[in-house]
Formats: structure tokens, sequence, C-alpha cells
């Protein structure tokens, strides 16, 4: 219709019909723009707020397997140092408590699954991180991320360092399943020979190098994980409006 009429008033040589045409054709281009801009951004907002809803779902489930194990893993490497203490003789005590003995029996562990962020990771697939209007959050979650991939690698790399001092030194720190009737899952116990320990080079060696591992991977891996996991949930909280 528009066309038709340009057409005809070209051909008429019409000035200020063309003109006419031309401005309703820029104005209609202009605001189908702006409804369409207008559109995005609502769409923004409403895709922001359920991002956030299920950010904050991630970090629990990220944060709930943390505070289990991270005050478990803090109290076995406090073990860990007083055992070494008694094994390389700095202690008048001769034997090693349960806790003690336990700790050198488990200082080879330090497995852990760490839960991912799917709704970052769908974000970032779609190229649309930029509709979490908080920068800091952005930034911060891009930190939890690398954080995670990290603490991995660090898990790998000092499980290439750890010794099972239990099944190398079996004479040592025998081991023993049983089962735990409050757990109702099967546990290891250890029993430790301290004089044995204290005579054995070897030993002591892996010991060492157990709790040299068992330290970085608090220190570099755990401890600041579950720090920046913390500052992301404070963040999403302030976000959301929650207080809890
Ligand atoms: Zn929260």
């Amino acid at each position: 219709m528009i066309l038709q009429r340009l057409t005809t008033a070209i051909r008429q040589q019409s000035w200020s019909q063309i003109l006419t045409e031309i401005l309703i054709v820029v104005i209609g281009i202009f605001l189908g723009l702006q409804v369409t801009d207008w559109n995005e951004k609502r769409q923004d907002r409403s895709d922001e707020s359920m991002f956030l809803v299920r950010l904050h779902e991630d970090m629990l489930l990220m944060e709930d397997i943390p505070s289990r194990v991270v005050d478990r893993r803090m109290n076995l490497l406090t073990s860990l140092v007083a055992a070494s203490d008694l094994v390389l003789g700095k202690s008048e005590i001769d034997q090693l408590t349960k806790k003690e003995c336990f700790a050198i029996g488990d200082s080879h562990i330090v497995s852990m699954s760490i839960p991912g962020l799917p709704s970052l990771a769908e974000l970032q697939n779609e190229g649309r991180l930029g509709i979490l209007r908080d920068s800091e959050l952005r930034l911060e979650l891009i930190t939890l991320q690398q954080r995670n991939q990290t603490f991995k690698e660090l898990i790998i790399e000092v499980g290439l360092y750890q010794v099972n001092l239990s099944r190398e030194f079996p004479a040592l720190i025998p081991a023993r399943p049983y089962f735990d009737e409050a757990l109702k899952e099967y546990q290891i116990s250890y029993q430790c020979d301290l004089k044995a320990m204290q005579s054995s080079a070897a030993f002591i060696g892996g010991l060492g190098m157990n709790i040299d591992a068992y330290d970085a991977y608090l220190r570099d891996g755990l401890i600041p994980w579950r720090a920046q996991a913390q500052k992301v949930h404070k963040l999403l909280d302030f976000a959301l409006e929650l207080n809890h």
C-alpha cells in the first residue's frame, strides 16, 4: 500500500507526498524496533528473575556437601598433625588416640564430588550471562566456576602424591571393615602400632607426603572454594531479598 502510494508520488513528482510516505516508513520501522527492544528487555527481566532462583537452588545443593565435609576434613588435618608429632617422637605420649590413628589411615582420602552450576552453564551456552544486571554477581559466579575447576584439578594432582598407608604398611596400620549401625554403611577402622611406625623411615616419609598433600588440598582447594561459594550465595540472597 505504502509502496504503491510512494510509486504514484514519484511518478507525479509530488515531493511533499514522497517525504510524507518516507517519514511514515521510517517512523514505522523506528516504532517496530522500539517495541521489539522493549519486548526483549521485558523477557530478559523475567528470565533474570527465573535464573536467580535457579542459581540459588544450585548454590544450596553445592553448599550442602561442604557443610558436612569441611569440618570433618579440617579436624582430620589437626589429628593428622598431632599424630605425626607422636610418630616423629616429638611427644612423650606413647600411644596414638583412636582419632589420630584414624587420621593416619584416612590421610590419603581427599576425593569429593563437586557439584557444578548447571544454571550458569546454561546462561553461558546461550550467551545470555548479561541478563544478570549485577556485575559483581557475574564476576563472582565466573570466579566460582574457575575455583570449581581448579579444585577438581587439585584433587587429581594431590592424589598422585598420596600414599595409602594401611595398604603399603599393613603390619603397621592394618585396616578392618565393619558395619556402622548408626550410619547403616560399612566403614574402615584402623589399628596403629606406634613403635613400628617410629622405626620405619619409609612410613614416616609416606606420612609426611600425605600431610603436605592434605594441607594443600585444604589450603588451596576446599577452603577458598567454600569461601567463594559462600560469597556467591550471599550476593544471590541479596538479589532475591532472602534472609536465611
Ligand atoms: Zn540463600
